[in-house]
Order: structure tokens, then sequence, then C-alpha cells
């Protein structure tokens, strides 16, 4: 039974923000399709906004009625804290505004900007350190941290930004920036999404014409020799060099390593660097050239919408010989083709803190690893509990390896007290910025939610 809190909640909404769409109740515009089933729930309500103004009267109505509320930007969160059964959706997904400021390297994205977006919209020699996948919406990646191919060259997404608007809990909009609100803008950067809704934020951009790209492919067999040169390379060239593999288990029941290899540097040099992995045994090579970096960018052809995920993330300082033996042994159990095993890596300039700080946690040199498998709606129960069972094994496998805490955005909800772990002694501010500026934990289904 629908609670009656859903047409009240609708009803204010509609009175009280100008030209709001709503949907509430029964109507099945009230749900969208989340990235993954295993976690949908059916929320109380959804307005979609298309400006700051629409965000902030509606964030003003929930606190006035104390309703929670969850914001939806790129809508590919793993965990489905887009959507909850008591809370409001801020549907923020439509405001999808580039903006670039040549002179000042600059660009201004709206809330709704997926990585794929944002490159297309900007020239294709205009960068900025994005997440690997083009699906995944850029300032929710960036209130995590934000992983993907230009790491090494530029830091990780949070690192590059450099202000926002945001409303807090209690609808008031603040700006933030280095002079401005400084403690929210280290938070927001990688310091979690609780602290109130980013309606639009400017990034800093980089000059790169082309990266010279290369998709490596290597079996099961010849992949713990190309683990350990991963860490070899990336040793070498932490700054020029990104790489990124990941095993899956192949249509024909083979299990591949597969390679995305990123050089942004002198070609020469980088060839050079893409020939070491010649020399191992079966290796075959696609997609080598230089192109723009937004043609690297995975399309997100292995991580379908509308299907079942068990997923589960550890953080691995390096990828020495007992891990490399782990990693192949926890891919030769893969069940199903389909399934994922994947390092993202952070080295070079990801290590320095941007000016004016980031609550992101963890400067060192570390591989995120994540585990992924999927069922469809008519599978047998017994297939989704193979797949549970093997992302378990990988877990229990990994983890005697793994550093405390875990990559927050792709920690599960009930993971606080990882999350809480991996600030270390940082966890006690972020709590009190979080306890400041959403005293009614409005925003409690957020990322980066601490104990
Ligand atoms: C298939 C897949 C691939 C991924 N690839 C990468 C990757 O390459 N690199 C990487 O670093 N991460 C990756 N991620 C993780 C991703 O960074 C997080 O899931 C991130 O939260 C997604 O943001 P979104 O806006 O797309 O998602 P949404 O589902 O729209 O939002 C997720 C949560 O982020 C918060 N949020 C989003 N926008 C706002 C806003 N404007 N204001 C306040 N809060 C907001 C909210 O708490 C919201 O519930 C991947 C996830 C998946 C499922």
């Amino acid at each position: 039974m629908l609670p009656a809190k859903s047409f009240e909640i609708a009803e204010a909404l509609r009175a009280e923000v100008a030209e709001a769409t709503v949907f509430s109740g029964l109507d099945p515009r009230v749900s969208f399709a989340p990235w993954s089933l295993t976690v949908a729930e059916w929320p109380l309500a959804r307005i979609v906004c298309h400006n700051t103004e629409q965000a902030a009267s509606a964030m003003r109505v929930a606190s006035e009625r104390n309703v929670p509320v969850t914001v939806c930007g790129g809508r590919e969160d793993g965990w489905g804290r887009n959507s909850r059964r008591d809370a409001l959706v801020l549907d923020l997904s439509q405001m999808t505004k580039v903006h670039f400021n040549e002179q000042q390297a600059t660009v201004e994205i709206g809330s709704g900007v997926t990585t794929g977006i944002l490159l297309e919209t900007l020239s294709s020699d205009t960068v900025l350190p994005t997440t690997a996948n083009k699906n995944v919406g850029v300032i929710g990646a960036a209130m995590g941290g934000g992983y993907g191919m230009l790491c090494g060259s530029y830091g990780l997404t949070c690192d590059a930004l450099l202000s926002a608007d945001l409303v807090l809990s209690n609808g008031d909009l603040v700006h933030v920036s280095s002079d401005e609100n400084a403690d929210l803008l280290r938070a927001l950067r990688g310091g979690g999404s609780g602290y109130g809704v980013v309606t639009s934020a400017q990034f800093s951009t980089h000059h790169c014409a082309q990266v010279l790209a290369a998709n490596i492919t290597t079996p099961l067999n010849a992949s713990f020799p190309a683990l350990l040169l991963i860490q070899e390379l990336l040793d070498e060239h932490p700054v020029q060099l990104n790489l990124l593999p990941l095993f899956t288990k192949m249509p024909d029941e083979s299990i591949q390593l597969l390679i995305s290899f990123v050089w942004n540097g002198p070609e020469q040099e980088g060839r050079k660097v893409l020939a070491s992995f010649r020399k191992l045994k079966n290796t075959t090579f696609q997609n080598e050239g230089c192109v723009p970096y937004r043609e690297t960018l995975d399309d997100g052809a292995i991580w379908p919408w509308g299907k079942y995920w068990a997923i589960d993330t550890r953080t691995l300082s390096r990828l020495t010989p007992e891990i490399g033996q782990v990693l192949i042994e926890a891919a030769e159990k893969m069940p199903f083709p389909g399934n994922v095993l994947f390092l993202h890596d952070f080295h070079g300039h990801a290590l320095n803190e941007p000016k004016a700080g980031s609550a992101f946690p963890l400067r060192q040199n570390h591989f995120v690893l994540f585990a992924a498998g999927s069922w469809d709606r008519n599978d047998e129960p017994a297939l989704a509990h193979q797949q549970r069972s093997w992302i378990d094994f990988v877990s229990s496998k990994v983890t005697p390896f793994a550093l405390p805490g875990g990559y927050i955005n792709f920690l599960a909800p009930e993971d606080q007290m990882r999350a809480t772990e991996g600030y270390g002694d940082a966890a006690s501010s972020l709590k009190s910025l979080k306890r400041k500026y959403d005293p009614q934990d409005l925003l409690r289904y957020a990322t980066g939610r601490l104990v």
C-alpha cells in the first residue's frame, strides 16, 4: 500500500516548485530504470528539476516535511542510492548543460552531465580526468573521487573540481570554492555526497591532443607475468601511463585478461612501453594508435543496464606475486560469461592533493578492485546464488591483502564501517560537517555515509 505521504509531498511540490514535473503514487514514471535491478526501490515521489531554483525549492519542501531526499545525476549508482522507498527523488539528470571557457581552461557543467556527454561536447583535444566509463555522472563520481584513464597525468575527477553551486538540505543555495565555504569544497572533493545537492560545478580542463591507446588481450595462462609487468611499468611511468586490467569470461567460456592501455606522453616512448607487452605469450593487440582521449572510454557494453548485479570492492596497494596468484585463482573460478574482475590504477599526479585540499583519503599508489556478476529476471535462483558465492569467494581471498576502507563509490550503503575506516582521522571532521549542513539527515542515502 502506498503511503499517503507520496501524494502529500507531490501536492506540495506541485504547489511550491514553479513548472515542476512531479510523479507520485503508482504512476510508473515515479520509478526510473536503475543500473542494477537488485537494489531497485519504488520511491515516494520523483521531481524532475531543470534548474537550481527548482532543486532549491524542492529541497525546502522536503526539509519542511522532514522527507529524506535522494539525488539522481548520471543514474549509474551500483547500489540504488538514487531511489529509496521512503525518499523523494530529486532527479537532476536532465540538467546537461556544458559551458566551456577557453581562456580560463575551465568547464561548467550541470548535474546530469555524464563523462560521455562532457567529452563529446568539448573539442576532442580538451580533457579532464574523467571516469573510464562514459555513462557515469561527472559530479556524482567526483564526490567520491573519480578514477579514470588520465589519473596519472591529471589526478582524480575530484581534483579538477574548482567550485560548485550547492543546495543545502534546508533549501539554501551556497557557492562553494577555495574562497567561499572552502570546507565544503574540500568535502565535495572525494568526501561523499551527503553535504548538499550540487546543481552545477566548475572543473579545470587540460589540453591533450591525443593519447596512444591499445587494447591488449592475454589468455589466463599468460596473465601472471602480465600483472607483474603492469606494476613494473606503472612504477617506471607513473605520470604518462594508465592501465586498466580486467579479467572476464568470454562467451566461449575462456578467461582472458583485457588490458586498456593509455599513454599520455611522447609517442615514441609510449610505443616502446607498449612493446613490452609483446614479450607475453599469445598476447594480441587491437585498436592500437594515437586517438583523442574520449575514444578510449569504456562505452558500458560490459555493464548493461536493467540486469541484477552482485558487486564488491577491495583496495590493493600493489600487484605483488601473491596478489597476482589470488587474482588469477579468483578469475579461474568465474562462474559465467560476463563476470568481471577489474582494477582501477591510482598513481602519478593523483598522489598530490589539489590546492585548498581534498577529502579523498588515500593519496598513495593503489588499485581499486571491482568484482561483478549479473543475472536476469527469468534466470533460475541458483544462478544468482552462484554469482553471489563467487563475489564472496573473491572478497574472502583478497581481504587479507587489502588496505582498510574502500572506494566509497563502489561500497555498499551498509559498508559504513569500511567507509569510516577509509577516511581515518578525517572521518570525525567530515561527520561534523555533515551534521552542520544536514542536521535533519535528509541526505542519508548519499555516498560516503560514515558511522
Ligand atoms: C557500471 C559502472 C561503472 C563505473 N565506472 C566508474 C569509473 O570508471 N570510475 C569511477 O570512479 N567510478 C565508476 N563508477 C562508480 C560511480 O562513480 C558512482 O556510482 C557514482 O556515484 C555515479 O554517479 P552518477 O551521478 O552516475 O549516479 P547517480 O545514481 O545519479 O548518483 C549516485 C549518488 O551520487 C550522489 N549524487 C549524484 N549526483 C549528485 C549531485 N548533483 N548532488 C548531490 N549528490 C549527487 C547521490 O548520493 C546519488 O544517490 C561506476 C559505477 C558503475 C555502476
